[in-house]
């Protein structure tokens, strides 16, 4: 059972969430992780409200029962336990999502690469069993690992990894994925604003019921769960935080997290947190991640070259590299940094 993760970013806006406020909030686990959903109440009534909150659940529970890589009959379980077999039939979401992730590889030269699976897996970080493997684990694992390996054959509505033992894992923008569905779902039902958070990956849409824009902090990544260094108006724009402060281990002195440079099947380092804004939070989920892995320079570099997305990175030393809306604003760099 994935571990249970705290809230990246809080959420200003569900600080005070009873009914007299405006606001209707209802959170719920899944997909491993705390899924927080914030309506704004806008005329409508608790029963229309409470339906549009269980429409967006269903649609997250959805997502995670296809692309689940804990639940052995999910799509996702299916495609792995086909690896180097056969084709398999999945759902339209699941290529989507697979589709999407492999833009993402593309426009990061690899840093992205949703079949991290078997690193993952001998890793093991975020378990009790997290380890270093040995460099011969490494290699092995290393020698599965490729985005170009997974053909998608969309007239036919398959997925067929190439390698057998290869294995898809969608844990950095299923969750994004998830939030963009769910907040669909949530305009279909006649919701005006609102905010899904599945955990740090953060959907906003319309606005407060002042009118206002939703206020999204984000987490020091060196300090107390709600110690925030930044405060943010967000409408109809997602936001999202891959760090390194929630599951990792230490051995020997030395940090290890749970994001993965595919290029040498080590953890990536170089970064505390990466925070990105895009208008999709799938894009903001799995760019997150990306720039992790690229590291302060290369991740400097790109996410300059692509104002559809806004970047407040935090290096291994407390410096603080900003993009967007991000640039102007005063961040205190995180305390015990550096
Ligand atoms: P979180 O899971 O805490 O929200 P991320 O969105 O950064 O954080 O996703 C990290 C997860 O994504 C890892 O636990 C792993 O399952 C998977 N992963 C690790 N490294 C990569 C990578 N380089 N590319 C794609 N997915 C990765
Ligand atoms: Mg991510």
């Amino acid at each position: 059972m994935k571990k249970i993760l705290c809230l990246l970013v809080c959420l200003f806006a569900v600080c005070s969430c009873s009914g007299g406020n405006g606001l209707y909030t209802e959170t719920r686990v899944i997909m491993g992780t705390y899924v927080t959903i914030t309506l704004n109440r806008s005329g409508k009534t608790n029963d229309e409200l409470v339906k549009a909150s269980a429409d967006a659940f269903a649609r997250i529970t959805k997502v995670d029962d296809l692309m689940s890589t804990y639940k052995p009959m999910s799509n996702l379980s299916r495609i792995n336990a086909n690896s180097g077999i056969a084709p398999f039939p999945a759902d339209p979401e699941v290529i989507e999502n697979i589709q999407d992730a492999s833009y993402v590889s593309r426009l990061t030269g690899g840093a992205f690469d949703i079949t991290v699976g078997p690193l993952v897996k001998a890793w093991e970080i975020g378990s009790k069993g997290a380890h270093v493997p040995s460099p011969g684990t490494i290699k092995k694992a290393l020698a599965l690992v490729g985005w170009r390996n997974i053909v998608v054959d969309k007239k036919a509505g398959t997925v067929f990894l190439t390698k057998r033992g290869a294995s898809i894992d969608l844990g950095a923008i299923a969750k994004g994925y998830a939030s963009d569905r769910a907040a669909v779902a949530l305009l279909e039902d006649g919701i005006k604003g609102g905010i899904v958070a599945c955990a740090g990956d953060i959907k906003t849409f319309g606005v407060k019921p002042d009118g206002s824009a939703w206020t999204v902090g984000i987490q020091n990544p060196r300090g107390p769960e709600g110690d925030v260094i930044a405060k943010l108006p967000l409408t109809d724009t997602a936001i999202s935080t891959s760090g390194d402060y929630e599951r990792f281990f230490i051995k020997d002195g030395k940090h290890y997290c749970h994001i993965m440079d595919p290029h040498t099947g080590y953890p990536a380092s170089g970064l505390m947190s990466v925070t990105v804004l895009a208008k999709d939070s799938w894009l903001a989920d799995s760019m997150g991640t990306a720039l992790f892995v690229l590291g302060p320079k290369k991740a400097y570099a790109l996410a300059l070259k692509h104002p559809e997305l806004e970047v407040l990175m935090i290096t291994d030393s407390g410096k603080v590299l900003a993009t967007g809306r991000f640039r102007g604003m005063k961040i205190a760099p995180p305390a015990g940094a550096g």
